[in-house]
């Protein structure tokens, strides 16, 4: 059947060529509305699974997010094997000049696929891609390397140069058309007739913008439950407000982590009152790893931030959960890891526990951890996002105490001194800063909202590596000089603001290295030009003006103090933010509140 849309001709809707022409399309569109119009026209014309595994793929995630095991398929990688089908020689030599001319890595790959004498015919269904991602995914064990790329050779083999194109750009996570999600949430809103509202709530609660089209194409408009699950199973007699808005998606056999809230920086207390107005708590900023804990009756989950099940990781916490019994909930909270002295350590400690699934009972006895909790997101079987964080807090506090669960430190300050007090004291007691919370405030997944703010005295910004230079003397060898980047919110971008080789110890160094060239996009001159994906925690003296980088503002001094391995590119801090910093080292700090 041919389908012509306003923008492209469809031949075969569920086919991956048909979702290349679509992104090609959305390539050479510049307005929002328009691109938006088009991917909603397309979701629309797929059947509701192929519609949620394009959605993905426009945002260049190849599976769903949370159940995602990592692919492990670097650029280099594709790189080679194309090379290798196109007439057996490798095109390493002219790949410099194939990148000089490419506008992106996906491009490049199409260029080397031309090479080859024919095309393939079109076949490759939407479904058939998803299906090869997710049996990459999870490819684990003897040669698990090799039956990964035999795997990703079979795809290539039967894809055109287009195709490969876009089986590139989603596997690396670049697609470069400009589909942000915000914009995805837009498209999905068009192809369901829907308010982008409801579908904004669709993923903030799915977790993942395939699973809010599922949820939109499965559930009548906005009484439905947003988490997919059909309009007929909902509690038609919940009360409307207070702690019963919705139904958690808890189900004991496959609890479902929501995005977990995140919070904006300010300067100091004065700030946050006049962020969040007076009415708000401010409470001990831990200095530790995110952990969303669901406690089903059944069991416990515990995630990361990043929504990986972690649960294997961190039994001592899986533990204290299962105090609760049969009471199902939903906490928000941190892990942190305890030194022999019985003090806090550093951030980077705890990251070690996590993913971690071998020698777990020597290492939980080497490297203890604990757990603070400071939300309650569902409870009984009810999400609880809507309802007011003080509501939300004093089911927390007795939940806690009824199983002896620990809490952040926390005060309701009627005044900015008194406020300012808590964190002076914060910080002499070694904490990271605090975080000041809208009393009023619902949960918001995912989101950098009005709602939660924090405030540090540490001189450090997460940033992105966007590319590193080989190392020279004792250096050589390694991929040592990292350029650092801060996110762009106006267009979604990066803008470098220094770079640095500091902080890090030479098996920190041996690791990286790996890392970076696992994603690399491009070399020239002594540089590795790599995906955008690692954050580093980077410590400064000061940022002065720099016209050498794009942003005219470059960190003095910059040190990695730590590599974020829980945070993406997209929880960077701005370059907005940056610029903050700058703006305030002009004017004299005015003393009361630091
Ligand atoms: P940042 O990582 O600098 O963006 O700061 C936000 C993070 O602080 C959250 O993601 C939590 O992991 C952490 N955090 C520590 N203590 C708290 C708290 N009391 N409330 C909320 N977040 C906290």
């Amino acid at each position: 059947m041919i389908v012509t849309s306003r923008w492209v001709i469809l031949t075969h809707v569920s086919g991956f060529n048909d979702f290349a022409l679509v992104c090609l399309a959305l390539g050479q569109t510049q307005s929002r509305l328009q691109m938006a119009e088009l991917a909603g026209e397309y979701l629309a014309r797929l059947d509701p699974r192929d519609a949620e595994i394009a959605a993905r793929f426009m945002v260049g995630r190849p599976l769903a997010q949370g159940d995602e095991k990592p692919l492990q398929i670097s650029g280099r990688a594709i790189w080679k094997i194309v090379a290798a089908m196109t007439g057996g020689q490798d095109h390493e030599d002219q790949g410099e000049a194939i990148f000089a001319v490419a506008t992106d890595f996906g491009e490049a790959i199409e260029m080397v696929l031309r090479l080859r004498q024919s095309e393939p015919e079109v076949t490759l269904t939407l479904a058939e891609v998803e299906r090869c991602f997710g049996e990459i995914a999870s490819i684990e064990g003897r040669n698990s390397r090799r039956r990964k790329l035999d795997a990703l050779r079979e795809l290539f083999e039967r894809a055109s140069a287009l195709e490969g194109k876009y089986l590139t750009k989603i596997l690396i996570g670049e697609m470069r058309h400009g589909m942000s999600e915000g914009l995805m949430l837009e498209a999905i809103a068009r192809m369901a007739s829907r308010p982008v509202a409801e579908v904004r709530r669709a993923n903030m609660l799915a977790g993942d913008v395939g699973r809010a089209v599922r949820a939109m194409r499965t559930t009548a408009p906005a009484s439905a439950d947003a988490t997919g699950a059909p309009a007929s199973e909902l509690d038609a007699d919940a009360p409307a407000a207070s702690l019963t808005t919705a139904r958690a998606d808890d189900a004991p056999a496959h609890p479902r982590p929501l995005k977990p809230m995140l919070a904006q920086p300010a300067q100091n207390v004065a700030e946050a009152f006049r962020m969040l107005g007076d009415r708000l708590a401010l409470e001990h900023k831990l200095d530790g790893a995110r952990v969303q804990i669901h406690c089903t009756g059944a069991g416990v989950h515990i995630f990361s931030r990043a929504l990986n099940d972690v649960t294997a990781s961190l039994p001592e916490v899986a533990e204290i959960a299962g105090r609760l019994g049969s009471r199902r909930a939903i906490f928000d909270g941190e892990v942190i890891a305890i030194g022999a002295d019985g003090r806090p350590l550093a951030f980077q400690e705890v990251m070690r526990r996590f993913g971690r699934v071998r020698d777990i009972e020597r290492l939980r006895v080497e490297r203890p951890v604990r757990l603070f909790v400071f939300d309650l997101i569902g409870l009984d079987g009810e999400l609880l996002i809507d309802a007011p964080y003080e509501e939300r807090y004093t089911a927390l506090s007795e939940l806690a105490s009824a199983a002896g669960l620990a809490m952040a430190a926390r005060i309701l300050p009627s005044t900015v001194a008194e406020g300012s007090q808590f964190y002076a004291r914060a910080i002499a007691e070694g904490y990271e800063g605090i975080v000041a919370k809208a009393l009023a405030g619902p949960y918001m997944p995912g989101a950098r909202g009005r709602g939660w703010v924090k405030i540090k005295t540490a001189r450090t910004f997460d940033l992105v590596i966007v590319a590193a230079d080989w190392g020279y003397g004792r250096r050589h060898g390694w991929l040592s000089n990292y350029h650092l980047a801060a996110r762009d919110e106006r267009d979604g971008g990066l803008v470098e603001v220094g770079k640095t080789f500091k902080g890090l110890t030479d098996d920190d160094f041996r690791a990286m290295t790996e890392r970076l060239l696992a994603i690399k996009t491009a070399e020239a001159r002594g540089t590795v030009v790599v995906r955008p994906e690692v954050v580093v925690e980077v410590a400064y003296s000061d940022i002065q003006r720099s016209p050498r980088y794009a942003g005219g503002m470059a960190l003095r001094f910059a040190r990695i103090v730590g590599v974020r391995n829980d945070k993406s590119a997209a929880e960077a801090d701005t370059i907005a933010t940056v610029a903050a910093a700058f703006d305030r080292q002009m004017v004299k700090p005015l003393g009361a509140d630091e």
